[in-house]
């Protein structure tokens, strides 16, 4: 149980952190999860571009190519060298007097932990879910670390015993709580634009490539709330949650609220062999 801090590795017990971090404070900070699979970790360079990008749109400067070293390290000292693994990676502006605006000349905080993660070959989850009013801010395309609409979007659907809340902002579905979302209607692929209202995912991305590989129709266009009972097929896409169909959004089932749909059984097929290929390059 270890986890590298600004430079050095250390144990789980001494990864300590001034209670002045703006990322204790203000949750200011950009964090990043991936996973590896048979010995790389999937897309990560895309994964490290948009820590990259995130940092920039909120001014922190830190250059994530000084992760490449490290992470290697990390995974050594974890003892998951080659393991399959999940990766949380941390960036906060870093420690300062209490102030709103950003203060100058001041090193960014920098977290990494690794943990021994085996996700399924193919997620056989068929999920239901609730819908909530998408209550974040308006700019859900930074992957900041002050999570809490998220977070009490996801505690509602816990309590409900739903596997995730879609978020419904002006009528049109936006994301999940840590999942993007995708619907079929007529062979046609729906997931909403990427723009300032989701967190453009990796896996949303990937399964777009897929769509196009597969010379199916793609429209990246938000479903309103009240057409949800039109749609043939719903899936939510994340790192940890890969493919998951859903059977249910609030009251309205998709086929009979057992089966898992046609498309998103061969995107999830599709996705499974993406990731054995990953064992090949
Ligand atoms: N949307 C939100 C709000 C998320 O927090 C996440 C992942 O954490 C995603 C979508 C899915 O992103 P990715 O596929 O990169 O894991």
């Amino acid at each position: 149980k270890k986890v590298y801090l600004n430079g050095t590795i250390v144990d789980r017990e001494n990864a300590q952190i001034s209670v002045f971090d703006r990322g204790f404070i203000f949750g200011d900070g950009i964090y990043e999860v991936m996973v590896q699979i048979n010995g790389r970790f999937f897309y990560e360079a895309v994964h490290l571009a948009r820590l990259d990008a995130c940092l920039k749109k909120i001014n922190i400067e830190f250059e994530v190519e000084r992760l490449k070293n490290a992470i290697p390290k990390l995974l050594e000292a974890s003892e998951l060298t080659d393991k399959d693994c999940l990766l949380y990676i941390q960036v906060t502006r870093g420690v300062a007097p209490r102030q709103h605006s950003f203060p100058k000349n001041i090193e960014p905080t920098v977290m990494m932990y690794a943990q021994a993660k085996k996700l399924p070959d193919i997620n056989t989850v068929n999920a239901s879910v609730l819908t909530l009013k998408d209550f974040r801010w308006s700019r859900c395309d930074i992957k900041m670390t002050s999570l809490l609409g998220n977070v009490m979007a996801n505690e509602q659907a816990m309590q409900n015993d739903r596997y995730e809340a879609l978020l419904v902002r002006n009528g049109i579905i936006t994301e999940a709580s840590h999942c993007n979302v995708f619907f079929v209607k007529d062979k046609v692929v729906y997931t909403h634009p990427a723009n300032e209202f989701i967190l453009d995912g990796i896996t949303r991305q990937i399964v777009l490539e897929i769509c196009r590989a597969l010379n199916l129709e793609v429209r990246e266009e938000g479903i309103p709330l009240n057409r949800i009972s039109e749609m043939d097929e719903a899936f939510l896409t994340g790192t940890s949650t890969q493919i998951a169909s859903i059977r249910q959004i609030d009251d309205h089932y998709f086929y009979d609220g057992s089966n898992i749909g046609e498309l998103t059984k061969k995107l999830q097929s599709e996705f499974f062999k993406l990731k054995n290929l990953n064992d090949q390059e």
